[in-house]
């Protein structure tokens, strides 16, 4: 498995309010999405965010309480970057879900919007960066998207 270093986004983080919760994006970011989601939005599809911007210490946390519930590091490096690896720490890694479904689970990819996302998603600038069979050998995530910028 390899996973790539990305440095926290200190600078440009705008909130974004999402189903009453507050998160933080690049400021790019946060534009593009805005855009994207408006336009969903109209077409009828409904996407959600899950998780946006991530500090290294949010990640550090998460990670600890995984290894407090009992869980060995092979199974928390399968699905969560160490700290200090993940792209949200960028603030540009959106997790999306839409209604109806778990977040952050495979069968994301049967909803309407994970198509919707598919099709239109690269217009706006953004990517999924985990593919199924990706070349990190990284678990396929369908609800994580990249802002690259344009
Ligand atoms: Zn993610």
């Amino acid at each position: 498995m390899t996973r790539l270093p990305f440095v926290e986004e200190e600078q440009s983080l705008v909130p974004i309010w999402d189903s009453d919760r507050e998160f933080l994006m690049h400021l790019k970011t946060a534009e593009a999405w805005n855009c994207m989601n408006a336009r969903a939005s109209s077409e009828g599809i409904n996407l959600r965010i899950v998780s946006a911007f991530r500090s290294v210490a949010q990640q550090e946390g998460i990670i600890e309480r995984k290894r407090r519930k009992g869980l060995s590091d092979a199974d928390i490096f399968r699905v969560n970057a160490p700290a200090g690896f993940s792209e949200h720490h960028s603030g540009r890694a959106i997790d999306i879900t839409t209604d109806g479904y778990l977040p952050l689970e495979e069968e994301f990819e049967d909803s309407k919007a994970f198509h919707w996302l598919n099709e239109n998603a690269k217009v706006f600038g953004f990517a999924l960066s985990y593919p199924r069979n990706n070349q990190f050998g990284i678990a396929y995530e369908p609800w994580h998207w990249l802002y690259k910028e344009k």
